[in-house]
């Protein structure tokens, strides 16, 4: 480890000015504190948020949740709200890490969780998102978990959140206050694509803490749920995942949600899929032509080309699921 100050805060004004300073937030500290054992991240000062009211769940008139930034990725996964209106949301956390984990881990801490790329957690390797401009060991390495969509030269590393995929399914919100006041993030805006500044990785301004994800109304009856496919069956990030919800009303689909995980360098939408959806029929052959779309402009590197096929074949299986049919 390497020295650090710790500091605690009263208030959400009080975290933001001390991270306005400079402080860095810690929420759970179940990704930060393994980072700066590994000295990835080196923060002068450590600004715990852990205390602020930030944990309510609650209704948003006329539809929708607001989840708080502080509220645990366990109790979010047993809300009762949770569950009946966003099983997505549910399933989504409850196929993330362990039950200790999600226990101690927030949901503001998972979507801001950086990349599990091996070589990103080695300080010896070249990485682009950690020392800017040393280059991206993982372009020429073994890059079997690595993404295929969303990539850039300068970067190739999956966003692990299965959380996020639910949520950029569902048009999320992230709201944030900062030293310029409150602002309101679609999801779709909040994690940035490598480009050539990988180490830029959310729409987050200096001192920005969240606050809350609002999942927005959605029409009801609304179907969702996460497939998760993984190497092991507990304790593991995905290869692929699926989040779909989707609405239908008198035996049409009238709105569609689709994301994947495990395959981008964000949170990462099929809009493809999404507009062969809408306006259809719930059918067998559907699901099948809707997945074809699922990998449009894939790049696969030397080693992870299996996952254009498990791509389309896990949103297929997802939208089955979800949407009826063998
Ligand atoms: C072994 C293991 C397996 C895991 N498996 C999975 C998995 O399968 N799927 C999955 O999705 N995740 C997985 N995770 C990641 C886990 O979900 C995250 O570690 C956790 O969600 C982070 O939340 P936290 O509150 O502990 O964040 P912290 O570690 O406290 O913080 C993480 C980052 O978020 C920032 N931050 C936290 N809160 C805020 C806020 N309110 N505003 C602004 N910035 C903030 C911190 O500054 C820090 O940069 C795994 C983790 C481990 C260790
Ligand atoms: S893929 Fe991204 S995170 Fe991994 S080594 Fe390359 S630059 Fe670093």
């Amino acid at each position: 480890m390497f020295p650090f100050s710790y500091t605690t805060v009263p208030d959400v004004d009080a975290a933001v000015r001390a991270g306005r300073s400079g402080g860095r937030y810690i929420a759970g500290g179940t990704t930060l504190v393994d980072l700066m054992r590994e000295t990835v991240e080196r923060p002068d000062t450590l600004v715990d948020i852990s205390a602020l009211p930030l944990t309510g769940i609650t209704s948003i008139p006329g539809g929708g949740l607001r989840l708080g930034a502080l509220a645990r990725m366990a109790d979010v996964a047993a809300d009762p709200a949770v569950r009946d209106a966003y099983p997505v949301v549910a399933q989504a956390l409850e196929l993330s890490a362990s039950p200790q984990l999600r226990n101690m881990a927030t949901i503001g801490g998972n979507i801001m969780q950086r990349t599990r790329c091996s070589y990103f957690r080695d300080v010896s390797a070249a990485c682009n998102k950690r020392a800017p401009g040393s280059g991206c060991a993982a372009q020429e390495g073994y890059n079997r978990a690595h993404a295929i969509l969303g990539t850039s030269d300068a970067c190739v590393a999956t966003h692990p959140s299965d959380l996020a995929v639910a949520l950029a399914a569902l048009d999320a919100r992230v709201h944030t206050r900062g030293p310029d006041g409150d602002r309101t993030v679609p999801f779709a805006d909040f994690h940035l694509l490598p480009g050539a500044t990988p180490d830029r990785e959310q729409d987050l301004r200096p001192g920005e803490l969240i606050v809350a994800v609002e999942v927005p109304p959605h029409p009801r009856p609304l179907a969702s749920g996460y497939l998760k496919v993984r190497d092991r069956q507990s304790y593991e990030f995905a290869l692929t995942s699926a989040a779909v919800a989707l609405h239908v009303q008198g035996g049409v689909i009238r709105a569609a949600g689709v994301a994947a995980g495990g395959v981008g360098t964000v949170p990462w939408r099929l809009r493809a899929v999404e507009q062969h959806l809408v306006g259809r029929r719930p059918a067998d052959g559907l699901w099948a032509a809707a997945a074809e779309r699922a990998a449009e402009g894939a790049r696969p590197l030397a080693h992870n080309g299996f996952k254009v096929d498990l791509l389309r074949r896990t949103v297929e299986r997802q939208l089955r699921i979800v949407g009826g049919g063998s």
